[in-house]
């Protein structure tokens, strides 16, 4: 049977392993969990990470896709009993299933050392589901951690940023250089917070509209805003001007300058603008 120390990497599970205590430690004592709490954990790996969710949460239910990795996980994991592991693909995962079935009386919260091939989709899944997650901390690329906690105006913020902040506060909580991880990736890594928002921080119409408002505003980088509106919402330019100037912005204002209160003004004025018997 295959054992920790005969277990190789799989790159396109995007596997590289933590190594040592102190980061995944860290990462579980910042994560906020308690024996109150029921962790979903995705990509145990080695179960390093799973080890420090254990001592603290009230239940682990570890979601792998890697079934050599299963055994492995099962005989290290066999006398703690708040941990299940799990053989499956996370994106494919029924997670209101493991809610509603493993952690009932617990509030719930995600923690993972993410495989980095499918980061945006597990987080889109995450907090576009609406699961009632208390937290959801997850190391991901250095790069997309500081693009995912920038603020408007700087060079890292886009669009992927501005429609998370619908779902959730983003928050950076520490780098984690590459050193720290076998194989040792190309790149540093950075551990993010996602806080999901209760209800939207914002009023929007039509959240279709928001989000359809927000890509066209950032596909076309460096071009004015009403350009960017008018080719990605196919609405004539006078339309998305007249929007724009209804919001009270400037005429050529950009779609890195605007916040999220800022777009879903302007997604709420577009729509009247497009069907003017909604007002
Ligand atoms: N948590 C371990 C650690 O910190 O050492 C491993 C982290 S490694 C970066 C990512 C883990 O996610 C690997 O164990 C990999 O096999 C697993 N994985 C990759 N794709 C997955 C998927 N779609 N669903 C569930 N697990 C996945």
């Amino acid at each position: 049977m295959m054992t920790e120390k005969t277990v190789h990497a799989k790159k396109q599970f995007g596997q590289n392993f933590l190594i040592g205590d102190a980061i995944p430690s860290r990462i579980a004592s910042e994560s906020g969990i308690d024996e109150h709490t029921g962790v979903i954990e995705i990509g145990p790996g080695l179960g390093i990470l799973t080890n420090q969710l254990a001592s603290r949460a009230g239940k682990v239910v570890a979601v792998e896709i890697d079934r050599e990795l299963i055994p492995v996980l099962r005989e290290r994991f066999a006398l703690n009993e708040n941990v299940q592991i799990v053989e499956g693909d996370i994106m494919k995962t029924d997670l209101r299933q493991i809610i509603s079935e493993e952690f009932p009386g617990l509030r719930v919260a995600v923690v993972a050392n993410l495989p980095y091939y499918i980061t945006s989709p597990v987080i889109w899944k995450l907090v576009e589901g609406r699961y009632g997650f208390s937290s959801i901390t997850v190391m991901v690329q250095k790069e997309v951690a500081e693009r995912l906690s920038s603020k408007p105006g700087s060079s890292e913020y886009g669009a992927m940023t501005v429609s998370l902040s619908y779902y959730a506060e983003i928050r950076k909580l520490f780098n984690v250089s590459a050193g720290n991880f076998r194989p040792r990736p190309k790149v540093d890594s950075a551990v993010i917070q996602l806080i999901p928002h209760a209800t939207p921080p914002v009023f929007v119409r039509d959240e279709g509209m928001l989000f359809d408002c927000i890509r066209a505003s950032f596909s076309m980088r460096r071009k004015s805003l009403s350009n960017g509106l008018s080719s990605g919402l196919q609405i004539s330019k006078s339309d998305a001007a007249a929007a724009i100037a209804a919001c009270g912005f400037e005429e050529k204002v950009r779609g890195e300058d605007l916040s999220l209160s800022d777009f879903a003004r302007l997604s709420n004025e577009l729509l009247v603008i497009r069907n003017p018997s909604d007002e």
